[in-house]
């Protein structure tokens, strides 16, 4: 990975009473150091890879606390490290993507939930819920209820962030329990600041080694019959009460008053910024916190306390339970412990708020504006009935005003390897006609949309070969699978390769070989080009070293196996058309090989620049159409959907169709000559060199163009 993560690793190196400022999964970060933790794991995956990341990259800093840190190969991994802390009094902490991640690691997470934890487990969930959200809809919570492991969903604010990050670690210690943590998009994002403490150096540590495994051999610590019945019991007869007593002594939930002493709002931690916001436009709350409302603010979501649930409600008339998501878990428990108690409170929750989706302001506000109406009619909330009618008729004067926008789905980057991958296949298909297309999860997806519109189904990382095995026996023509080199190594090695050699099935795969992990931000591989490579490549188009994918194919048993250059589009579309014709039986896979562009350009623009400003010679070489031969036909847009490949006005009075055009922003990968010559595509493109700080011989050679021009 080629950014630099320099000020954040400072700020986590803060001591003392120094103030922190940053995001808010830096603050997680560094909350981990300050709590002692001895180890760190994870997978990458918005919002949470920035964790991780930083503390790769801080390695140095992490010898020196002694603490050890592991970029897992799937969350799976990662929660099995997790087991370090079963036997041994050492705080271990991972991260990954929810639900995504939280699904891989489940087998791991259930044995170590019932085998219990003596080193308090932190496990931090980015909750890619709502509308940025990326994967399938779905709650961590239900994970948490059923292996019975504590669920915080702090509230969006560094300093409790950090407090509910070294209280996780003693919940889990006192409740022998894993820990989970969920943070929202805007909770990993939120800015802020907090009094750092300085970083404590773990007990059992890399430094601070183990002499061997624990003097007492304890049964119960497998999560194996008949230990596993003993387990079960424990969780809810010792663990549970534990978690609940550590809960209500150590505050961890928090109660904001209200002079609206009747009613009362329960809310999860993650959404009390946006409730509050929803307030202020209501006129009920101020900028600094004050509210007319009653507030619980439950930052641990899993278990409730029914003793703070009842305390809470005991005088009120009405209460509006706060739950973003289905189904309505929290109501629920509340319901229960409400009725148990025998009060009367009307309970409301998901009767006055949709079920399914993220509750963002307006939803908010719609939701308490009904509640109030009920049950608050003398408060003036007038200012939120005018705000929602402002938004109202902001959409729709820019309704009017713009007409129906074009959609603009999500593509790849300019000069992306992989889009040539998706020309190819799209040229091909027009001979042999369109395949069953199993995508994956990464980068490739882009192609799911226009002007590729070729993937069929996507169940999960690593698993497009896996997901075609059911259809491939039963199509005509061979099903393709797409997958990248992170998704290989995910889950798609086993899952997909060795299942379908073992059950020799056939089919084509085509395996992404950028180099990294992309999609989450470029993170290595087992596969990345060598330091050294790179090095050497600095100043080169591209950088091709690494074989490990291939000899593992070879080594497990796939015959038919191809390694082509994504860039050359012809060669690609030759061998893609071998593959779905050929009479060979079995797998055959293709390695797409092209470096990923962003982490190609992010080692070429700092090279560049120096060259630069020591006013050495610098080439970029740029793709242009020429107007007056363009056709207007758009078959090379359609070929490519490359952003800065567009169209501008015909320069022709005579002709009305827009032409194509090259904008300023094209990286010189070559797609477009490849695609032309490929598809035998007019003769419009021409290859440039733009030459910054010239040599001689080139002012020459522009000397003596201008005179023949
Ligand atoms: S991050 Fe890399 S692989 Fe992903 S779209 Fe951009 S260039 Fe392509
Ligand atoms: S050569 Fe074509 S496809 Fe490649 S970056 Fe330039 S415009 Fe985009």
């Amino acid at each position: 990975m080629e950014r630099q993560f320099t000020e954040e690793i400072r700020s986590l190196k803060l001591g003392d009473g120094e103030i922190f400022h940053g995001e808010g999964i830096l603050a997680v970060t560094k909350a981990l150091l300050q709590s002692g933790v001895s180890y760190v794991g994870g997978y990458q995956g918005a919002p949470v890879s920035h964790l991780l990341d930083v503390m790769v990259q801080a390695r140095d800093y992490m010898d020196e606390l002694g603490v050890h840190v592991e970029a897992c190969t799937s969350e799976a991994s990662a929660a099995a490290m997790l087991g370090a802390s079963i036997n041994y009094p050492a705080r271990g902490a991972v991260t990954w993507k929810s639900i995504v991640g939280t699904n891989v690691a489940a087998d791991a997470l259930s044995y170590l939930a019932s085998a219990g934890v003596m080193g308090g487990t932190l496990i931090v969930l980015g909750e890619d819920y709502g509308e940025g959200g990326v994967v399938a809809q779905e709650r961590s919570h239900a994970f948490a209820m059923k292996s019975m492991m504590w669920l915080l969903d702090p509230r969006p604010n560094l300093a409790t962030i950090v407090e509910q990050v070294e209280k996780g670690f003693e919940l889990s210690e006192a409740s022998n329990t894993p820990v989970m943590m969920e943070l929202r998009i805007r909770a990993c994002h939120v800015r802020g600041s907090f009094v750092s403490k300085k970083n404590i150096s773990p007990v059992v540590s890399t430094r601070n080694r183990l002499d061997g495994p624990p003097k007492e051999w304890i049964y119960d610590r497998l999560a194996h019959p008949p230990a596993i019945f003993r387990q079960e019991k424990l969780k809810s007869d010792v663990r549970l009460p534990a978690a609940r007593r550590f809960i209500q002594e150590h505050n961890l939930n928090e109660r904001f008053p209200g002079s609206e002493a009747g009613l009362g709002i329960i809310v999860q931690g993650g959404l009390y910024n946006g409730l509050m916001r929803a307030l202020r436009l209501l006129g009920l709350a101020d900028d600094f916190g004050g509210c007319q409302l009653p507030i619980y603010v439950l930052n641990v979501v899993y278990p409730l306390v029914p003793e703070e649930v009842i305390s809470f409600s005991r005088s009120k008339q009405a209460i509006l339970v706060l739950e973003e998501g289905q189904p309505e878990f929290i109501e629920q428990e509340i319901a229960t412990a409400l009725r148990r108690a025998d009060l009367q409170a009307k309970l409301h929750g998901k009767d006055l708020f949709h079920m399914a989706g993220e509750y963002h302001t307006e939803a908010m506000v719609r939701g308490l504006a009904r509640f109030l109406a009920q049950h608050a009619p003398h408060l003036d909330a007038s200012s939120g009935s005018r705000w929602l009618e402002s938004v109202k008729s902001m959409k729709e004067k820019a309704a009017t005003l713009l007409g129906t926008l074009p959609q603009r789905p999500p593509t790849f980057c300019v000069g992306c390897p992989e889009r040539p991958v998706f020309s190819a296949m799209k040229l091909v298909a027009q001979d042999i006609g369109r395949p069953h297309v199993s995508m994956d999860v990464g980068c490739h997806a882009f192609a799911s949309f226009e002007p590729f519109s070729q993937g069929n189904t996507l169940l999960g990382y690593g698993m497009s070969l896996a997901s075609a095995a059911g259809v491939g026996p039963m199509s005509a023509r061979r099903t393709v699978s797409v997958m990248g080199d992170g998704g290989f190594w995910h889950n798609g090695l086993l899952s997909g390769v060795a299942s379908n050699l073992l059950n020799k099935g056939d089919g084509v795969l085509i395996i992404m070989k950028n180099g990294y992990a992309s999609a989450t931000g470029t993170q290595e591989l087992i596969s990345s080009p060598p330091d050294a490579a790179r090095e050497v490549a600095v100043g080169r188009s591209s950088v091709h070293a690494d074989r490990t994918i291939e000899d593992t194919l070879a080594g497990l048993g796939v015959k038919w196996l191809r390694t082509i250059n994504n860039y050359n589009v012809g060669a690609m579309a030759k061998t893609y058309k071998e593959a779905m014709t050929t009479g060979e039986k079995g797998l055959k896979v293709i390695v797409a090989e092209g470096e990923c562009q962003l982490e190609r350009q992010r080692r070429l623009r700092p090279f560049v620049s120096r060259q630069l400003s020591e006013g050495k010679r610098t080439v970029r070489v740029k793709y242009g159409v020429d107007e007056d031969t363009c056709t207007g036909d758009h078959s090379c847009i359609r070929l490519s959907g490359c952003p800065t490949l567009t169209v501008k006005d015909n320069p022709d009075p005579l002709r009305r169709d827009p032409v194509a055009t090259v904008i300023d922003g094209c990286v010189g990968c070559g797609l477009c000559g490849e695609n032309a010559h490929a598809a035998v595509l007019c003769p419009s493109f021409y290859r440039a060199e733009v030459i910054q700080n010239p040599g001689l011989l080139d002012k020459f050679l522009f000397k003596m163009r201008s005179v023949f021009a």
